[in-house]
């Protein structure tokens, strides 16, 4: 790395920050956080703004695009035609654009009306929050969230029989975490479930002395295997019964496949109605300059 800067001789400081001794790296860091600032002020990313001042949920940001990026290896059972299909739902998990009811009502109001509610429980409008909160799959849902802690538990185990250490405290310090309590009001286990992964995973790790880099390609490979259960067991089984219901309603693939009418009437869904209102944390942060000198620190 030395080398590989060394050949530049300016020195970009600002504000008596070292910002960067290599212009590209600078002005590469620079398009990568004013990327970020857009997609944390998208309405679907505010919720991360909740976890802010929490103790136990501190967003690993290095771990989350890791994740995301991180490949199931594939095989004879499991193809590359799955593994593109694994990649896509994650995507899609993460940015909210799976296409529940209330998406499809704001890009096709002429085929879902607005009165349409969850096809599992008839009792709620379905959004992401909802398919997490739903009574038809809350079991299986903490089922997988069941197995994803207990994966973790016993890739910290062998950790700590190779630092040779006591497990009880780290194991402890991990069932502790709110993220496992599924609720309304509990934004850290929608952030879990969504991709958004916490500081904390790693932190037990690195404690037992695993190099970082390790401790991300196991929470990597074990939040991989939870959302390739997600899709298999919870999405599927969902998207089947929305299926039966289309059918009954006679929604052919012509009918999804036509042109939206044009001049429809706006819905009157308000995505992520329940969380608080967010404004004073969404203003401390507009000065521009105050974000940019953060991002190089
Ligand atoms: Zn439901």
């Amino acid at each position: 790395m030395a080398a590989y800067t060394s050949t530049h001789n300016v020195c970009l400081v600002y504000d008596d920050v070292v910002c960067e001794s290599n212009p590209t790296r600078l002005l590469k860091l620079y398009y990568q956080a004013t990327f970020m600032k857009d997609l944390l002020s998208l309405k679907r990313f505010q919720f991360t703004f909740c976890l802010c001042n929490r103790d136990d949920y501190v967003i690993d940001w290095e771990l989350t695009w890791f994740t995301l990026n991180f490949s199931l290896v594939y095989d004879a059972s499991f193809r590359a035609h799955y593994a593109s299909r694994h990649y896509t739902f994650k995507f899609k998990l993460f940015l909210d654009e799976l296409p529940l009811l209330e998406k499809l009502k704001i890009t096709r109001p002429d085929l879902y009306i607005d009165l349409l509610t969850c096809r599992l429980c008839h009792d709620r409008k379905e959004d992401l929050i909802h398919l997490i909160l739903c009574t038809k799959c809350h079991t299986g849902i903490h089922q997988i969230l069941q197995t994803y802690q207990n994966h973790l538990f016993s890739k910290l185990r062998e950790a700590e029989k190779l630092a040779d250490m006591d497990p009880t405290p780290m194991l402890r310090k991990l069932s502790s975490l709110s993220c496992w309590t599924i609720s309304s009001s509990n934004w850290s286990s929608y952030a879990l479930i969504q991709g958004c992964l916490p500081k904390a995973f790693i932190d037990l790790f690195v404690d037992l002395s695993i190099p970082r880099q390790s401790a991300m390609k196991v929470v990597a490979a074990i939040y991989n295997n939870f959302v390739q259960k997600l899709r298999t067991r919870i999405w599927n089984s969902r998207t089947y019964d929305k299926c039966k219901w289309k059918n009954v309603m006679n929604f052919t693939l012509k009918l999804k496949t036509t042109l939206r009418p044009s001049n429809l009437p706006a819905t009157s869904y308000v995505p992520f109605s329940s969380l608080p209102p967010l404004t004073h944390l969404v203003t401390s942060r507009d000065s521009g300059t105050d974000w940019i000198k953060n991002s190089m620190i």
